[in-house]
């Protein structure tokens, strides 16, 4: 059999596999019963012998988030945008006599026959393919294999019998449980995490295991949980929507591990950094008074509601904080799409006005957009396009709508008989979708949908979108240039070689549109066409020909 059918009938099985497999699996299920809840971890005194783990990211398949062209071209030491950041808070939690180390194989080879008691591999939807090929390789070679990640999280059945072990939850306990009966040689095929984490137990991530210098920025986390309730998220689904948080004294130690090993920019990957507005703005002062004690090391960014822009005390302490730009999920300036998806946080204000308004503040807007909600149509897509240039946002995230397992959105599909069991859902930035679309053929949207990018990629849609962005981020929040001159210079150089060069004159005549602005802009203006270029390159590779 092979994968893509053996998916397609794992995946139309899935309701009744989980079912089945959480009913028939030997488990651990956190908070455990009082038998388990009685046994100290780690403390028995025959714990001395060392356990070797290697945790592994396995590679993400290309996509718009990977800005491949740019790490091939332009900042050619940096592999990846991010480190993985759920590996390194693993790490943390594992006994001190384990020895962990940390492998991601998106900027690095994988070791065939590693040194390793256990290999744990972890992985979202995206990666789930690859995720699965590993457990299989390492396990044929004898490993003791362990499967975690969010699609791990969402269905673990999906997993059964590829690992010896599913990691199903946020791992803070579990994992810990797990490291217990795995050294008494009792570890059962299945975790999971049924209550929620004290974010205030999360140790701080091991930032040594991982090279920091070979990513676009360092991350780190503040909270879990949203309290909106988008219907396509799986977020929700996940950590709940009572938000929990760290506290600032636990992001300060972070910070001072991320600083000591040399990192000046850091991502929040909060779904929702304001999800609780009083203790975002509690995180946000003591940022303040950090970047202020230590000569502001870093620049930040981060995820957040798009009510951000309707709170101007928060965009204010955003931009003393540091915060140089985020990502909002704005999604459809639709507004009947926007209820329907019961996505109604969005529908309080203009749009525009609100990206415009944070701009202000001098913090870059980057965005997060969906075509293919039951009321669009064909021309839904062009509205996205104006809108998205009007925004000027350069890193505009398009996805088709994806029906993700066990959210609202999901189960409301398949009662309807309109999931398409036969594509796999996670990365949503591909020409496919799993979902069957109400008020227009599949064929037409796909078709209208690489057209939308056609459009925004052209030379003068990134040239389009950079001068409407710099109308209103008159001074831009991003701290003083942090690359040596001769680094800036360097990559000047290559972006003009690299990227306008072959675009020929009209590109260069559409290049130098964009630099008539302060020159304390230009620096994101460059930055912008990097972006922009780079996302161009992959809607060729993958959804066809841009337009000159
Ligand atoms: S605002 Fe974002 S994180 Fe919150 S429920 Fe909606 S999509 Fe999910």
């Amino acid at each position: 059999m092979d994968f893509a059918y053996a998916a397609l009938v794992e995946f139309a099985a899935h309701s009744t596999a989980e079912r089945e497999y959480q009913e028939e699996s030997p488990m651990r299920i956190w908070p455990p019963d009082e038998a388990h809840a009685s046994r100290p971890a780690h403390t028995r005194p025959d714990r001395q012998k060392p356990v070797r783990l290697l945790l592994i990211n396995p590679r993400s398949p290309d996509s718009f988030w990977s800005f491949r062209w740019a790490t091939d071209h332009i900042l050619v030491h940096e592999r990846a945008p991010n480190p993985p950041l759920g590996l390194a808070t693993l790490a943390g939690l594992c006994p001190d006599h384990w020895t962990v180390e940390i492998v991601d194989e998106c900027i690095e080879e994988l070791p065939s026959e590693p040194v390793a008691d256990i290999i744990g591999i972890c992985g979202m939807g995206v990666q789930h393919p690859r995720q699965r090929e590993l457990l299989t390789y390492y396990r044929q070679k004898g490993y003791y294999t362990v499967a975690g990640g969010s699609f791990a999280s969402l269905c673990p059945e999906r997993l059964e019998g590829l690992a010896d072990t599913v990691v199903a939850g946020e791992a803070e306990y579990i994992w810990q449980q797990f490291c217990d009966d795995y050294e008494d040689g009792c570890a059962t095929p299945l975790y999971i995490e049924r209550g929620s984490v004290v974010l205030s137990d999360v140790p701080v991530p091991r930032f040594d295991l991982l090279q920091l210098d070979r990513y676009g920025t360092a991350s780190l986390q503040f909270s879990r949980g949203c309290p909106y309730r988008c219907d396509f998220c799986d977020i929700i689904v996940m950590f709940g929507r009572k938000p929990r948080t760290k506290t600032p004294e636990q992001i300060g130690r972070e910070l001072d591990a991320l600083r000591a090993h040399g990192a000046n920019s850091a991502f929040f990957v909060d779904d929702n950094l304001i999800g609780n507005k009083k203790l975002a703005k509690e995180l946000l002062r003591y940022l303040i008074d950090y970047q202020k004690r230590h000569d502001y090391p870093f620049e930040f960014g981060t995820e957040a509601s798009l009510n951000l822009a309707q709170d101007r005390e928060m965009m204010e302490l955003f931009r003393n904080a540091g915060f140089g730009w985020v990502f909002l999920g704005i999604e459809t300036p639709d507004v009947e799409s926007l209820k329907a998806a019961g996505k109604t946080q969005n529908t309080t204000m203009d749009l525009l006005e609100a990206v415009r308004t944070i701009y202000s503040y001098g913090i870059d807007v980057y965005a997060g957009f969906i075509v293919g909600f039951d009321n669009d149509t064909a021309e839904a897509f062009d509205r996205q396009y104006r809108f998205i240039v009007d925004a000027g946002i350069q890193v505009a995230m398009v996805g088709l709508l994806t029906a993700m397992p066990r959210t609202q959105l999901y189960e409301r599909l398949e009662r309807e008989g309109r999931l398409r069991l036969d594509i796999m859902p996670g990365d949503n930035t591909r020409a496919q979708t799993n979902v069957v679309p109400a008020s227009m053929s599949y064929e037409t949207m796909i078709a209208s949908y690489k057209a939308l990018y056609r459009r925004l990629f052209s030379d003068e849609g990134i040239a389009q979108r950079i001068r409407n962005k710099m109308r209103y981020l008159r001074r831009p929040n991003a701290i003083a240039p942090r690359k040596p001159l001769l680094t800036q210079l360097r990559l000047l150089w290559r972006t003009l070689a690299h990227g306008i060069a072959p675009g020929g004159p009209r590109r260069w005549w559409r290049f130098l549109s964009t630099l008539r602005c302060p020159p304390r802009l230009w620096p994101i203006v460059i930055t912008d066409w990097v972006r922009g270029l780079s996302m161009r390159d992959y809607a060729e590779r993958y959804l066809g020909e841009t337009t000159p």
